[in-house]
């Protein structure tokens, strides 16, 4: 039986795992960037994973990804959720408070998810 939610957390430790090693990079080095991919690829596997749960439905929904910050913590995280998921519904990785994220209107920068592990 597959747990989409260990799926879920495995991928987001990775996403932060290469976040990180983006941040750490030097600004505009090899490394960086190859590390940026890994944040991206990552990224897009976990719509993919999120679609893929959905197929049940028949009808494919729409989704969304963004960077959401908890009001609660200051904890911000990507976020990827159909569109008709409420940002109330979701739940902070780090503090497990519900109906604390916001969206922050950051992009899908590493740059940005690389500095969100709460210092
Ligand atoms: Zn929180």
């Amino acid at each position: 039986m597959i747990d989409r939610e260990q799926i879920n957390k495995d991928l987001y430790s990775m996403r932060e795992y290469f976040a990180t090693c983006a941040g750490n990079a030097q600004p505009g080095s090899e490394a960086r960037e190859r590390f940026a991919g890994w944040v991206k690829t990552l990224t897009c596997i976990a719509v993919e994973i999120e679609k893929i749960a959905h197929f049940d439905n028949v009808v494919e929904t729409p989704h969304q990804v963004s960077i959401v910050i908890c009001t609660n913590c200051g904890k911000k995280w990507v976020a990827v959720r159909s569109l008709t998921t409420q940002n109330a519904s979701l739940k902070c990785p780090k503090c497990h408070r519900q109906g604390t994220a916001v969206e922050t209107g950051l992009p899908l920068d590493p740059e940005v998810t690389g500095e969100d592990d709460g210092k």
